[in-house]
């Protein structure tokens, strides 16, 4: 840790268990106020959930990544990493829709005002009837209504509200199931009617280009680890990867953060580690009743990356409809395909209980004919390679009740903070709840009683790209 620069005082120390984006976020905050950092990371590498690996020359995510514009913190993050030229976002919300025989209908937005931008389009959406696009308006105005805090609503289910308003299965198949499975990972009847309403008022009903979708265009470990790591060495923190927290322990007035490989003494500690792992190592009373956090639960994520030996679709994402093929990308690029030398498809499945656990085999003989009827050049294309990557515990569950559940940034004990996306952000499991969460703990941590001393460490941070400006939504 190189020592402070001549003038400047030392800041507290903070020291943030877990390298995932709420830990990234988290200590970037806190090193940019000129706070001391230590991030320990139980892996041998950073970015929690988001990664990357090379199999056969390609990188592979670990999941396909998406986020709309109105993550207005997770963009922040990538300005302050320097890689907001590594994403890529549309103009406008264009969101093709690819039915069996390969026909595409597009739900966009037109330029009206919300929530009137997605009129036309769904006017002309020929999935649905006339009479689910009448129902379809109610539950608009029904869920511009709901207040996301209130209990009432999070203890109901999203699709029990959704046929309360009169949505037929049809249109809960190809217009809210399509829209709120990958955003919340759980199918409507299983998810939080409060945590729904916030996600379709935030992302679709407030304001016309919250919804636009952005995704990386470099794998996952050049977006966030990568660049993460260079951030926080450039400022001088300890970076330590293979390094598990066993426990966290009040020593006098002072934390101490215990790892088998050596115990760092802390002013703050920003526990950022997923809700199942937090109960190991919470100094006892910080939370009333940890083990209440398994209740979260865990609802996984399945990936299918395809490599065909020649292009099969010139779409660079699309939505099966009547398909088990839910979200399907074109990765050729970001994985590093050379142009002309076939196409890689990654087809994402949220809530994949069903998928988790079946054979290889088993999932390319169910979707390799149904990638094929979406996209028929596929017929005659052969197979390159075809690899699953399975995350069993990708995002807890966003069922009714879950509200009361997730906790907030501090705990009984001062100086320890909690962070992750599963604590309270009012966002689903996303990266930007992930990064909210970082923020807002590290600022808590920062007002430690030392910070007082350290106010005008780093006038430079004022000219950083800030991550805690750009939390607007
Ligand atoms: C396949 C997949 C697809 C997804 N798709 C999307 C998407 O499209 N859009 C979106 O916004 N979100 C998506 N998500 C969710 C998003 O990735 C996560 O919500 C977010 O990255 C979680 O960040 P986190 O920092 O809260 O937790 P994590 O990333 O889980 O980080 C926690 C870290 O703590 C470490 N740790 C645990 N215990 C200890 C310990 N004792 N000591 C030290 N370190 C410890 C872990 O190793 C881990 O690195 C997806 C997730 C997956 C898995």
């Amino acid at each position: 840790m190189p020592p402070p620069s001549p003038g400047r005082s030392v800041g507290p120390s903070v020291c943030v268990v877990g390298g995932g984006l709420a830990g990234l976020s988290a200590a970037i905050t806190a090193a940019d106020a000129g706070a001391v950092v230590t991030l320990l990371e139980s892996r041998a590498r950073l970015g929690g959930a988001t990664f990357s690996f090379v199999r056969d020359g390609l990188s592979i995510d670990n999941g396909q990544h998406v986020f709309l514009r109105c993550c207005t913190a997770y963009r922040g993050f990538l300005d302050r990493l320097g890689v907001a030229d590594r994403v890529w976002m549309q103009d406008r919300l264009s969101l093709p829709v690819v039915t069996p025989g390969g026909r595409i209908h597009h739900l966009s937005r037109g330029r009206g005002p919300a929530p009137l931008h997605l009129a036309g389009s769904l006017s002309r959406y020929p999935l649905l009837t006339a009479a689910d696009k009448l129902a379809a308006a109610r539950a608009v105005l029904g869920l511009r209504r709901i207040d996301p805090e209130d209990s009432r609503a999070d203890d109901m289910s999203f699709g029990r509200w959704l046929r309360r308003t009169g949505q037929s299965e049809r249109a809960i198949d190809a217009l809210w199931g399509l829209l709120s499975i990958p955003t919340m990972n759980v199918a409507p009847d299983n998810a939080s009617l409060g945590l729904a309403a916030m996600v379709f008022r935030t992302g679709l009903l407030q304001d016309s280009a919250a919804g636009d979708i952005g995704m990386p265009a470099v794998p996952l470990s050049q977006l966030h680890a990568e660049p993460a790591r260079a951030v926080l060495d450039a400022a001088g923190a300890d970076v330590r990867t293979s390094a598990r927290v066993t426990a966290i322990e009040r020593r006098d007035d002072r934390l101490l953060v215990r790892t088998h490989t050596g115990d760092v003494p802390a002013d703050a500690v920003v526990v950022a580690v997923p809700h199942d792992d937090v109960a190991a190592i919470l100094p006892e009373g910080a939370v009333a009743d940890p083990t209440a956090l398994r209740g979260l639960g865990a609802s996984p994520i399945v990936n299918l990356h395809v490599i065909y030996d020649r292009r099969v679709t010139d779409q660079r994402f699309a939505v099966g409809h009547a398909s088990p093929v839910q979200w399907v990308f074109d990765r050729s690029e970001v994985a590093g395909l050379s142009p002309g030398d076939g196409q890689y498809l990654a087809v994402s499945l949220s809530a994949a209980h069903s998928y988790l656990h079946l054979p290889v085999a088993a999932l390319r003989e169910r979707f390799l004919p149904a990638l094929a009827e979406l996209f028929p050049a596929a017929r005659a294309a052969h197979l390159r390679s075809f690899l699953v990557t399975r995350e069993p515990q990708a995002t807890f569950r966003a069922a009714p009740g879950t509200a009361r559940l997730r906790l907030g940034e501090c705990t009984a004990v001062p100086g320890v903070l909690l962070a992750g996306s599963w604590t309270d952000t009012g966002w689903p499991a996303t990266m930007e709840g992930a990064v909210r969460s970082g923020v807002r703990a590290a600022r808590r941590a920062l007002c430690v009683e030392r910070v007082s001393q350290s106010r005008e460490v780093d006038a430079a941070a004022a000219d950083r790209p800030s991550m805690e400006g750009a939390m607007s939504t």
